[in-house]
Formats: C-alpha cells, structure tokens, sequence
C-alpha cells in the first residue's frame, strides 16, 4: 500500500523542509512513546512554525502598483531550526572573520571516553563548561610555556558522529602564535603543540573541578557515588581509555602573489584557511545529503565510515531518527562555542590591534600585489556602482522597500466571570 508520504527525495535537498517533513510524519509517535524534555517539543514546535502563519508575526511588502503584496511570515530564529541556522551560521562567520587576526591556525579535537556519554547526554551544562574550561586552562599554561603570549581560542561542542549516534568531543581554532606587549608572537616550531601533556593537564584540570565543587550529576541508572567512582576511574585512563587530543595546523588554501620583479609565486592563504575553519566548527549536525530517502514508516541515511572509507546505508525508524537527532540539540543555558583567552570579552582592544597588525602587514608585505585583495576591491567598486545606479536619491545605504507589519494575537478564551449572574437572569435578593 502507498500514501503521500512514498515518494524518493533527491539528495541535497532543503534540509529545513526535510526535518519538517519528518516531524509532521513521527511527532505525535515520538511524543507519546519517548516523552521528550521541554526544549526538544520547543525545538520541534519552531522548525514546524518557521516561515508560516502559525508563528503570527510578519510583513507585507509595497508593491509598485500602490497595493501591498502577499504576507510574508517571520523565522523562528531558533539554532535548532536549519533554515535560521544557516543564517545564524554566515553571520557570526562574517563577524568572526572582521574581528579575528588572519594569522595560521590549528585545529584541536578533544575525545572523551565512552563511559562518560551518559553523563554528557544528562548534564551537559556541567560537563560540557568544566571540560572548555579546563582545556582552556591547560592551552593557555602551554602557550605561556612555549611563547608566552595570548592565543585565540576558540572551542565548541560538537556531539555527533557520520550516524548521528551520540558522540560527544570538543573541537577548537587554536592561532598559532599570541599577542603579548603589543606584538604578536609566534612559536619557532610550527609543530609547537605538546598535545599529550595538554591533555594529561585537561584531564587533571577537568577531575579536580568535578571533584571540588561536587556539583550534582545525574545518571539515569547509578546513584551518587557511584556516579563519582566512575568519574575517578575512567578520567584517570589513558589513551587506550578513549581520551584522544588530535592536533593539526589547519588549512591549505594557496593564492599567487606577485613580487616586485613580476614573478608570481605561491603562498599560503591565511583569510581562506580561517574562513574554512570557521565554517567547518559551526556546522550543524543535520546533514541533508546523508538522508536518501523517507518512505512511510523509515527513513535511510548513507555515510562513510572514517577509517575503512566503506560507504553504508542504514534504515531506521522515523522515531528512532528524531531521538537521534534531539541528542544534539543542547538545553537553553548551554553554549555552543565560547571564546577565551585573546577573545576574551576583557581584551577587545588587544584583539583589534592584533587584527590590525595583519591587515597592515599583508597590504605592506613588501612591494606585492596582492590578487585577492586586487580582486576584492573591485568587487567592492563595481556593488557601489551599481547601487549607485539603482538608487536615486539614498546614496550608498541599501534600499529598503516599504512595509507594513503584522501581529496576530489569538482570540483568548471567554471565562466565566464569577460573582455576577448572566444579564439575562435578574439579581434575586
Ligand atoms: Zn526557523
């Protein structure tokens, strides 16, 4: 027998209609059978409200001939929402790529044994905070050691594997190199990095914390102190027990530069290397290619496998596939990413003057010329031009056109009001 919902989907399809797809089909099951946390129904409710008229708010658009056009509704602008995500996404890249130094980076990712997952899944504001704390703290004890300056850090949780399955590891941009006195100083080994003792110190560093301040863990099967042997006991592990710190130098953008004799010669291009890593540590876990097809009761997803490169398929049910997915969606009051050290919000100023220093000395790198920075400005010109063009009398701000706001308040229930009897009945003393 075949419904509606039995046709194949293309793959690298919108990934925002294919979750709102899957939640119209398995939400009620879901609900009912799993009884999800508040945050999870509220994140389902905002990607199935995205964009149309159950979210009540929006605009209409004036139209040359005088009327006003169709209604237009608002995002939910939740990051749990792949549409608003994406937007969120170029955003803060864009804000990122403006205020952080084009130096070289390097790209850590911290792995925590399996035992732990549960503790993760159930307390993610507290484990997941002391873990980028204590891994800050053991970046920056390091760096001092090495080249005593202040490097960008930046680490950020992600929790998910190729399949979705609950997999929770930190990835951080680390700049090779710190601010210290008004230069910016960088380490004479490129491979500067001691990540074994870094994550001897992290683990060291994470267990004290957990210890000290006892703060109270959740686990669905084991009960205090329990909870805490097995923290003692597999934090202590070694590489074999599932800890893991990869370290790299990341990138390997290139762009041709001329010099003053005119030969062009090949270096490495440090703003596409940051804008690639940025856009590589705030990616979402929804990936829209991986899903192959919906049929009535599963859905398919194909991945590679990371060490043996084998592509599998793997059929799942529609309910099995939303618990997978609400394991990455993190509660309120948990970042995602937080900014330490050089980003720290007490050091904007060095941070600008960091930024500053590598602007001026990629146009001042002796006599070349740069073809990026050729190219971009022409871009630039050529917009100006024809914004110029298209607006009359705005000069260089964008046109906005006219618009009228809506809001749509639902009618309210009628109470009944007690103390007075109906205007029908008279009063009977
Ligand atoms: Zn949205």
């Amino acid at each position: 027998m075949r419904n509606h919902f039995d046709t194949s989907i293309p793959p690298n399809s919108n990934p925002q209609k294919l979750l709102k797809r899957i939640y119209k089909q398995w939400r009620p099951d879901y609900v009912k059978q799993c009884i999800p946390a508040r945050h999870e129904i509220k994140c389902m409710n905002n990607v199935c409200a995205c964009r149309t008229p159950e979210i009540q708010r929006g605009y209409r658009d004036l139209l040359p001939n005088g009327k006003y056009g169709k209604k237009k509704y608002h995002r939910c602008g939740s990051r749990a929402c792949p549409k608003c995500h994406i937007i969120q996404k170029n955003k803060s890249v864009k804000d990122k790529m403006a205020k952080w130094p084009h130096c070289s980076y390097s790209l850590l990712t911290l792995t925590v044994p399996q035992q732990l997952y549960v503790l993760f899944r159930y307390n993610p504001k507290v484990m997941y905070g002391l873990l980028k704390k204590s891994f800050a703290d053991a970046v920056k004890e390091f760096a001092d050691e090495c080249f005593g300056g202040l490097p960008v850090f930046w680490p950020v949780i992600h929790s998910w594997n190729n399949n979705m399955t609950l997999h929770p590891h930190l990835h951080a941009a680390l700049s090779n190199g710190g601010w210290r006195d008004g230069e910016w100083i960088e380490p004479k080994n490129p491979y500067w990095f001691p990540y074994d003792k870094v994550l001897e110190r992290t683990k060291e560093l994470f267990l004290k914390a957990l210890l000290k301040d006892r703060p109270y863990l959740y686990h669905p099967y084991k009960d205090q102190s329990e909870v805490y042997q097995l923290i003692q006991k597999h934090i202590k592990q070694g590489k074999k027990g599932g800890w893991n710190l990869d370290y790299s130098p990341y990138g390997s953008e290139t762009k041709t530069v001329t010099d003053e004799h005119g030969n062009d010669k090949e270096v490495t291009d440090h703003t596409a290397n940051l804008e690639k890593l940025l856009r590589y540590l705030t990616r979402d876990c929804l990936a829209a290619h991986r899903i192959t097809n919906i049929d009535s009761t599963h859905v398919t997803i194909e991945y590679t496998k990371r060490r043996s490169n084998q592509v599998i398929t793997e059929r799942i049910r529609g309910i099995q596939y939303i618990e997978r997915y609400m394991l990455h969606q993190l509660p309120k009051g948990v970042p995602r990413s937080t900014p330490y050290h050089l980003l720290h919000s007490s050091k904007k100023a060095e941070l600008k003057k960091a930024k500053k220093l590598f602007d001026k000395q990629r146009q001042e790198s002796g006599t070349f010329i740069d073809h990026w920075f050729e190219q971009s400005e022409q871009v630039v010109q050529e917009h100006q031009e024809q914004s110029d063009k298209t607006i009359g009398g705005y000069g260089n701000k964008p046109h906005k056109p006219t618009r009228i706001f809506f809001q749509n308040i639902r009618p309210r229930k009628s109470h009944f009001t007690y103390g007075r009897a109906s205007p029908d009945i008279p009063n009977v003393k």
